[in-house]
């Protein structure tokens, strides 16, 4: 496999962004020159390292100001007060942290590493470089992901895989279009459940990815097969069900997409004229059928939202996680390429991706009126889940409309913000809400003995400012700074 080389520093982007720019830049340099690491090997993490004179921002208590951190063999095993003789950290390995801020590895929720090939070698390295040390890839071939996981080098992010999603009769990304690549597969009757639970679970797969044209019954196989493997689920909401209906079945459910259907005053007529156009669909594309019954009954639903129905869809899914995708689902209205720093981050993926987004970008710019019904009201619904007491979870669909990796996950805790979290509760998003996806987090995701080594070193506050995660000056994967 292909990967980025650490290039010129004459060449780099110049970007706010400085996680890269220290990497290629120099971070050794910078580690050493404020004390940390002396003496240390580059080619081993030492035994002890104890970082000290640093604040500890925890996605559950928040702000621990002056503290010293001590890990061992990649997991943490002690946080101190500075004032504290930490156990046994005599001979440690000592880094400074010059009253910085150290926060929790931070995870995406919703990535696609084989959606476009040509960017599939660079994801791991830019979601390191933006302080992304574990992702949930949601959809794609199983066997290209299992192999691509086995033979990436190290230092990687902790990647979960689904495999490809579990479609219906008809298939949405069925790769007849290039704009759709055969991310699917069809799992036609619920007969078919359990072979293909269990051949994706013999394959490499640790959770299942359910989608829009699957039928309830085989959605309910689907579960079934899955929850004796022990594996959680991530699901769309079917288009033959409502998001109250199969929610409860899911771990967690993306985009916030249908739960407009469900929340709407007349949402059974809407239901049961989706269900008879499913029905009645016997040729053609399964993109096409989805795509229809979107741009149909989309706006009309959230025109007849009616909050009394809503809070009922809601209190239904106090045990689901939602991925809201906000940066999706906003893309036309809030356009990434408009940010200063996107040129900077942009010119870091490959050349070929570069210009195929060039042509997108020109497409957007020229979609005129911009109906912004959609994006404000995925905006809106985050108060309500909140309101609702909802599990949210950060994920961002990269590389899916223009998701540059890593850089987009900061968007979107950003746009989490923007929709009623406090800077708290999105890096909660970002942190513990996966790990409970996956029943790891008492492993990973906080700050506190027995959690794993995965940690970003900020430069400011991320609880006055949100947008100070991207602040980066340091990752940290398993015990050892990557970057
Ligand atoms: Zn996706």
């Amino acid at each position: 496999m292909q990967r980025r080389q650490p290039s010129n520093p004459a060449s780099l982007p110049r970007g706010r962004f400085p996680a890269s720019r220290w990497w290629r830049a120099g971070l050794l340099v910078w580690l050493l020159a404020i004390g940390g690491l002396s003496g240390c090997s580059r080619d081993a993490p030492p035994t002890q390292l104890l970082i000290e004179n640093v604040n500890v921002v925890d996605p559950v208590k928040g702000l621990l100001e002056k503290r010293q951190v001590l890990i061992e063999g990649g997991v943490i095993t002690a946080v101190a007060d500075a004032s504290q003789t930490v156990a046994s950290s005599a001979n440690a390995e000592r880094f400074d942290g010059q009253e910085r801020f150290l926060i929790p590895g931070l995870w995406d929720m919703h990535v696609h590493f084989v959606y476009d090939m040509n960017l599939t070698d660079h994801m791991a390295d830019l979601f390191l470089d933006y302080g992304i040390t574990s992702v949930r890839d949601t959809g794609g071939n199983i066997d290209q992901l299992a192999e691509l996981r086995r033979t990436m080098p190290a230092p990687k992010p902790n990647i979960y895989i689904s495999g490809p999603l579990l479609d219906g009769k008809f298939v949405v990304y069925d790769g007849t279009d290039p704009a759709r690549p055969a991310l699917g597969t069809g799992v036609p009757s619920p007969g078919d459940a359990d072979a293909t639970v269990g051949a994706l679970q013999a394959a490499g797969a640790d959770f299942i990815k359910i989608y829009e044209l699957i039928q309830p019954d085989t959605y309910a196989a689907l579960a079934d097969a899955a929850k004796r493997r022990a594996m959680p689920i991530a699901s769309h909401v079917p288009l033959m069900m409502t998001a109250d209906d199969a929610g409860p079945m899911a771990g967690s459910m993306e985009h916030l997409r249908n739960i407009e259907l469900a929340c709407a005053s007349n949402w059974q007529e809407l239901l049961s004229q989706r269900q008879q156009r499913i029905n009645d669909f016997t040729e053609g594309l399964g993109h096409t059928l989805r795509a229809g019954l979107h741009s149909d009954q989309r706006l009309p639903a959230i025109a007849a939202y009616d909050e009394e129905r809503c809070n009922h869809v809601l209190d239904r899914l106090t045990d689901t996680i939602q991925v809201p995708t906000l940066r999706l689902n906003t893309v036309t209205h809030i356009k990434p390429f408009e940010h200063d720093d996107w040129p900077a981050a942009a010119s870091a993926l490959p050349k070929v991706t570069q210009d195929a987004w060039r042509a997108r970008i020109a497409g957007l710019t020229q979609i005129q009126p911009v109906d912004p019904t959609f994006a404000r009201w995925s905006l809106f619904l985050i108060e309500r889940l909140l309101a609702r007491g909802v599990p949210i979870g950060a994920g961002t669909d990269t590389p899916i409309g223009l998701g540059i990796p890593g850089y987009s996950l900061h968007t979107e805790l950003e746009l989490l913000v923007q929709g009623g979290m406090t800077p708290q509760q999105a890096l909660y998003a970002a942190t513990v809400t996966p790990a409970t996806f996956f029943n790891v987090e008492n492993e990973i995701g906080q700050i506190g003995p027995g959690m794993r080594a995965d940690l970003v070193l900020l430069q400011n506050n991320p609880l006055t400012n949100i947008q100070h995660t991207r602040g980066i000056e340091a990752v940290m994967v398993g015990g050892e700074w990557v970057r």
